[in-house]
């Protein structure tokens, strides 16, 4: 059985039974019954079907958002948010699914035709992280369902319940059984999963993670996807509107304890304006509380894992061995739960783990910088690549800056943001492949190229 925990108590909420090797068959054989009749339903059939899902999914946004705030403890507004925003995002695969999967006559002459199909790859494994599963989990699954695959789906551990609540609004929509099926249990039920024949691996969570996945899967012709961490920088030039970039970066910092791939984890400012931007960026969490994170006005609630405390205290001293200094927070909180102090570090450099390892928790170092350059190379001075960022005035200066960051997503003026429009993709360690955008509907399809000779 699988314990589910309340990080915001330690308490157990529940427990429920993992799959084993037997049942994750089972339900690979059942999905790959299911997948070859599903494939031939008609593609506005599919649609009337998420559509469906979507309302169930609207309808229930308050107990979903109960059910994500027990299990991962992110603050219940944040939850709410997270919800509130799917149907937007399912809204944009409805909106766009056609157009990106329509057959094309790409060449005609007298005597040949050319056309490009597309069909779905089958049944895949889609490997899921906790943070954002609705987010992360729908970016999966919804293009994958509505090009014609099945879908075995691993929530994470730490939210379980959330992934078996998405197979019940999948059953409401009338789904047809079987391809939408929850394998749940820890990385250990993942690596069942992947000796599967599935057709398609789609992973989300950790770099460390992602490699054994990556080797799981080795030697297989099979679509692979990996999104990955990022240890995602932020540069303030010297003629930055201070108050409005110390606000945002420092959301993009603190978010849901700064457990988003894509939250702020290292920042440049530019040594004209340091001082007065590390005040105003303190000065913001005078009216931010931790705490019980059922409450509406908690912004900062436990984390959800116990093992990214020691993460976060290893850093920290790691900072402070090297001569860093502790603004504020630093440790853990002595409450039961995995609370731990919003924190700050200053005088930090790249010899600092804070600067290069992803935290993936409430903590951030601030560096300063002399000038552009320096700020190009630090930024880049790091194994990941998911998203990066510059707040400035001057949109030509930020464009060169942002062409010269080997990362997949660019910000000017904004952090923390994804946009189901652009495709959400990482380099380096960060992953490979892209969800979101007409390029992450197509990743659920295999091309077929057509030559007709005309008689
Ligand atoms: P994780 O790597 O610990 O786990 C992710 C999933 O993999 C879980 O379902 C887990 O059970 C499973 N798993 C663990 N070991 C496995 C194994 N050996 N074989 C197969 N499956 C295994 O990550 P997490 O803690 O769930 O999520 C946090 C990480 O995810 C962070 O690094 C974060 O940056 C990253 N993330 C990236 C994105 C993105 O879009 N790039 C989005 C969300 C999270």
């Amino acid at each position: 059985m699988l314990d589910i925990i309340n990080p915001a108590n330690e308490e157990i909420i529940t427990q429920v039974e993992q799959d084993d090797t037997s049942s994750i068959k089972e339900k690979f054989e059942n999905a790959k019954q299911a997948q070859s009749e599903w494939e031939n339903v008609s593609l506005s059939k599919r649609m009337d079907i998420i559509r469906e899902f979507s309302k169930n999914l609207q309808e229930q946004n308050d107990n979903l958002a109960e059910t994500m705030t027990r299990e991962t403890g992110k603050p219940i507004s944040q939850s709410k948010n997270e919800l509130q925003a799917m149907p937007a995002r399912i809204n944009f695969f409805l909106d766009n699914i056609e157009h990106a999967i329509e057959s094309e006559k790409v060449y005609s002459d007298s005597k040949i035709e050319e056309c490009i199909t597309y069909e779905p790859l089958g049944v895949i494994a889609n490997i899921s992280a906790w943070n954002y599963p609705y987010f992360v989990g729908s970016n999966v699954f919804i293009p994958a369902l509505l090009t014609g695959n099945a879908v075995l789906y691993k929530p994470s551990e730490y939210s379980t319940l959330t992934g078996l609540a998405i197979a019940r609004l999948f059953e409401k929509a009338a789904l047809p059984q079987n391809l939408f099926s929850v394998i749940v249990g820890r990385g250990e039920t993942g690596q069942l999963l992947l000796q599967l024949p599935v057709n398609g691996v789609f992973f989300t969570g950790s770099y460390a993670t992602g490699t054994k996945v990556a080797q799981a899967v080795s030697g297989r012709m099979i679509k692979t996807q990996f999104e990955l961490g990022g240890k995602d920088p932020v540069y303030v030039f010297d003629d930055a509107d201070i108050e409005s970039a110390a606000a945002s970066t420092w959301e993009g910092v603190y978010y849901h304890n700064g457990q988003s791939c894509c939250a702020i984890e290292r920042l440049y400012i530019h040594e004209k304006i340091y001082d007065h931007f590390l005040e105003v960026f303190m000065q913001q969490f005078h009216d931010k509380s931790i705490g019980d994170p059922f409450s509406e006005k908690t912004f900062f609630g436990p984390l959800t894992r116990k093992a990214q405390i020691e993460v976060l205290e290893k850093q920290v001293n790691d900072a402070l061995g090297k001569n860093a200094q502790l603004l504020r927070g630093g440790k853990r909180l002595s409450s039961k739960g995995y609370y731990f102090e919003p924190t700050v570090l200053i005088n930090v450099n790249h010899s600092m783990e804070i600067m290069r390892e992803e935290s993936f928790g409430p903590i951030i170092g601030i560096q300063k910088v002399k000038s552009d350059e320096e700020a190009i190379t630090l930024m880049n001075d790091t194994e990941y690549g998911l998203t990066s960022g510059v707040y400035g005035k001057d949109r030509k200066r930020a464009e060169k800056i942002l062409l010269s960051l080997n990362s997949g997503t660019v910000y000017f003026n904004c952090c923390d943001r994804v946009s189901p429009y652009l495709p959400w993709t990482g380099r380096k360690n960060s992953g490979m492949g892209s969800t979101l955008s007409h390029i992450g509907i197509q990743t659920f399809v295999q091309p077929k190229a057509w030559h007709i000779r005309k008689s």
